[in-house]
């Protein structure tokens, strides 16, 4: 992803102290963020966030309230949506009943002044670009809801737009059908080289498919990176939580040197780990620490090591998710790989043992 953007620099949307307000009410808090030309770019966030509205305003059909959107270095403010080189491709594929699937991708095109041969010759590239071209003759309820979308997508993708606008396009597959859905967006993308902008509030097909991912809440963007950055280093409790899942750990900060942080857990137990700006001593703050960052054994290792009891073993296929008791302090969450289960050891319920993680496991949160 990032040698892929470093080659193609320009910057496709520029959203630049964007706010909107509905009335009173604040939906997006100026917000600031340019999309690269080719990226896959996702919006991320709880339901109500705002990301469809920023969305909308990209797309055209929300006025902005303060603030200004920029398309390949333009201001955008009075170009209504049909003249926006940028198409959206929403959940509810929106496909015509009475039209074959090859008439509904080259409706658009005709609209756009093409004749109707130069249509159905592109509808016919496009159909075969999402592996649909057996099923050109077909209704749209001869096909399933995968199938749907895909047309949906050629449809989109037929009047070569620069930028593709997804609404949490997926959201009403199944999960399988999902999962296969999203590298087939994701290889689409980077076959066709249009911008996508992506609406989501899985953090999960965000990570899979995103070149970056915007993390939002409540109207503001929390933290905009690369997938691995917002994972491993996420800037405060709001995206630690939301995306993936953590331990998150009230501690006091007792000492900081040569870039550690020794931190009190409560009940005694005290872990080290990489100091980060902003977090001094004596704050009271959180750390985070992903699951399959600790492991366990008999004997405290060498690393950062807390004394603790089994609670319990939870069988998940891939994982063994393990549920810690530490005397006197918080439980921890701790994964076991199945395919690690040869060197990491799983304990019985009730066996004393060690948690342990290398310095680098923990994150201190800013807030
Ligand atoms: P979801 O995943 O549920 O679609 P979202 O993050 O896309 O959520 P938005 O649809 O952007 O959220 O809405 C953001 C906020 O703005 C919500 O609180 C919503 O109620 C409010 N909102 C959206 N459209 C309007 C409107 N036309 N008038 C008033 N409030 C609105």
């Amino acid at each position: 992803g990032e040698a892929k953007l470093a080659e193609n620099k320009q910057i496709a949307i520029d959203v630049r102290d964007a706010v909107k307000r509905y009335g009173d009410f604040t939906a997006l808090k100026t917000i600031s963020l340019s999309i690269m030309d080719n990226e896959f770019f996702t919006l991320l966030g709880p339901s109500g966030c705002g990301k469809t509205t920023l969305l909308r305003m990209i797309a055209g059909f929300e006025a902005v309230t303060e603030g200004a959107i920029y398309l390949f270095g333009d201001e955008i403010a009075n170009l209504p949506p049909n003249k926006r080189p940028v198409n959206t491709v929403f959940q509810n594929y929106a496909l015509f009943p009475h039209m074959t699937i090859l008439d509904n991708v080259a409706f658009g095109l005709e609209m756009r002044g093409k004749s109707k041969s130069e249509a159905r010759t592109k509808a016919g590239e496009m159909l075969e670009l999402v592996q649909l071209s057996q099923f050109s003759a077909r209704k749209p309820s001869q096909l399933s809801g995968g199938q749907q979308q895909r047309v949906a997508l050629a449809r989109a993708l037929a009047p070569q737009p620069k930028v593709l606008l997804l609404d949490e396009p997926l959201s009403a597959l199944d999960l399988k059908l999902r999962k296969a859905m999203q590298l087939e967006l994701k290889h689409l993308q980077r076959e066709t080289g249009i911008t996508f902008i992506f609406v989501t509030h899985d953090q999960e097909e965000a990570l899979t498919m995103s070149d970056r991912i915007a993390v939002m809440s409540a109207g503001e963007m929390q933290q905009l990176g690369s997938p691995t950055d917002i994972y491993e280093r996420p800037h405060n409790m709001f995206v630690a939580d939301f995306i993936g899942e953590t331990n998150l750990l009230e501690v006091s900060v007792d000492a900081i040197n040569n870039g550690r942080a020794v931190c009190h857990l409560g009940g005694g137990h005290e872990l080290t780990c990489n100091a980060v700006e902003g977090v001094d001593i004596g704050s009271k703050v959180h750390m985070s620490i992903r699951p399959e960052r600790l492991f366990m054994s008999e004997n405290p290792a060498e690393t950062e090591s807390l004394k603790g009891r089994i609670k319990e073993n939870i069988f998940v296929g891939t994982d063994i998710t393990t549920i810690v008791d530490l005397q006197d302090g918080p439980d921890f969450v701790v994964r076991t790989s199945n395919s690690d289960r040869g060197n990491k050891r799983i304990f019985e319920p009730g066996t004393e043992m060690y948690v342990n993680m290398e310095l680098g496991a923990g994150r201190l949160l800013a807030d």
